[in-house]
């Protein structure tokens, strides 16, 4: 048997320790395009910011690939599967072949079209430790930077370089930050926090056109820059997958066990389309713990187990300068708004049960107890959701609740 990765990252790791307690001897082969082993995405703006160096930031160490025997074709780029054959070619024109595959490909910066963008001499994306270290060696005391997105990766490219410059501006089309993931109070909050730590926003807007050193909005500022980043979003890399026949749609979809639409063909983490689990609809949640969950399914059952990974959740959990936010789930039903020192909670209930959450500041703290709530779907009759509501206590559970969803003796 030989199992063959494409894509060497969180999702791929998690599919190789699934594989290995099942099958200790079976060769596995990981086709990896960065020039490095598996590290922390999320910790690329730590590293700018100092707070963080490259071997901490490695997900799994040199000694993990030994142990397990797992060859990393490091640098090396997928071009083509072929189904009928079982091969992967790669763009060196090496071919290999493989029993299983998991397509673990990630996702790509997308970049809008932006009149004059030829002309800026330094610009960048923020998705990968290599576009950081390069964003990094341009950086200058005197620099302006001026970043195109104020979503989560552009927020993140923010705050990790926002002491080391002179400043840092920020536009986006929608009229809030993060919109995606906050509500309007929150994004509020968050907004706020920013621009009192030297952030200058410029929201409703977007680039109209650039010359080498100077962005013309829609709204008719002009923002002159030395450094541009572009983080307005990204598309899952479904390419290799399309060619190859599987079928896709925003992702590579899949079913609960990581399968995608051809035998011995599986795909997991920011690449492919799941089911989330409140309300059902097919996503792209493009997030590390779906990456991990979804990898460590497929491997089971590239092993011959049987796994199936039903609890996809959109969820966040991210400091910008210091301000705690955690966003779970669906923000639809009734909501209930409770504030608290820093920041506030919302609580969003459909049909009795927990579908989402806002917790920003102070509470974030025992956040576990509504995304444990929310992921076991609790029947809210079953507990007292004022107290829940106000402090998220153990004993706001029935104790038969708390037997079966939190274990243990309670
Ligand atoms: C700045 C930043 C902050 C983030 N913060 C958070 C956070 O707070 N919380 C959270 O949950 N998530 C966060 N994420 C997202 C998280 O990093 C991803 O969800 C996670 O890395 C997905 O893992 P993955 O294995 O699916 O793919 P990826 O980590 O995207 O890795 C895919 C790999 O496949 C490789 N590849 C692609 N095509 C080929 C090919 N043809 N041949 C060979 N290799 C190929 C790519 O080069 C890449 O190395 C953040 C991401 C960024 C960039």
């Amino acid at each position: 048997m030989h199992y063959v990765m494409i894509g060497n990252s969180i999702a791929s790791t998690a599919c190789i320790e699934a594989i290995r307690t099942l099958d200790r001897e079976s060769r596995i082969t990981v086709i990896g395009e960065e020039n490095h082993l598996c590290y922390s995405r999320p910790l690329i703006s730590y590293l700018l910011q100092g707070k963080t160096d490259e071997n901490r930031m490695t997900y799994r160490n040199q000694a993990f690939y030994e142990e397990n025997k797992v060859t990393v074709l490091q640098g090396s780029c997928a071009a083509s599967i072929d189904k009928a054959s079982k091969t992967v070619a790669l763009e060196s024109g090496m071919s290999i072949a493989y029993d299983k595959l998991l397509l673990a490909t990630g996702s790509s910066p997308f970049i809008p079209p932006i009149k004059g963008l030829g002309e800026v001499k330094n610009w960048f994306t923020f998705l990968t430790l290599d576009e950081a270290k390069r964003l990094q060696s341009h950086l200058r005391p005197d620099s302006r930077v001026l970043i195109l997105g104020a979503g989560l990766i552009g927020l993140k490219c923010a705050e990790g370089i926002l002491d080391k410059v002179h400043s840092v501006s920020v536009v986006d089309m929608a009229s809030r930050v993060l919109p995606s993931v906050l509500d309007e109070q929150c994004s509020l909050l968050v907004r706020e926090h920013l621009q009192s730590q030297g952030l200058r926003f410029y929201l409703g807007d977007s680039i109209r056109e650039c010359t080498a050193n100077e962005a013309l909005l829609e709204s008719g500022h002009a923002i002159g820059f030395d450094l541009l980043v572009i983080a307005v979003g990204v598309r899952a890399n479904i390419k290799l997958a399309k060619e190859a026949g599987l079928q896709t749609n925003r992702g590579i979809l899949i079913d609960e066990g990581g399968r995608t639409s051809e035998p011995d063909m599986y795909a997991a983490g920011d690449c492919t389309e799941g089911t989330e689990m409140i309300g059902g609809q097919k996503a792209v949640l493009a997030l590390l713990p779906n990456a991990y969950l979804q990898g460590e399914t497929a491997g089971t059952n590239m092993a011959g187990g049987e796994a199936s990974f039903t609890k996809a959740v959109a969820m966040n959990s991210l400091s910008l300068c210091g301000l705690h936010l955690i966003t779970v789930g669906r923000y639809e039903g009734e909501s209930h708004l409770i504030a608290c020192k820093n920041g506030y909670k919302r609580l969003f209930v459909k049909d009795n049960h927990l579908v989402g959450c806002i917790l920003s500041g102070d509470a974030i703290h025992r956040a576990g107890i509504y995304t444990s709530i929310l992921r076991n779907q609790v029947d809210l009759d079953s507990l007292d959701f004022d107290l829940i509501c106000e402090e998220p206590l153990l004993m706001a559970f029935a104790k038969t609740v708390r037997q079966q969803h939190l274990g243990g003796p309670v």
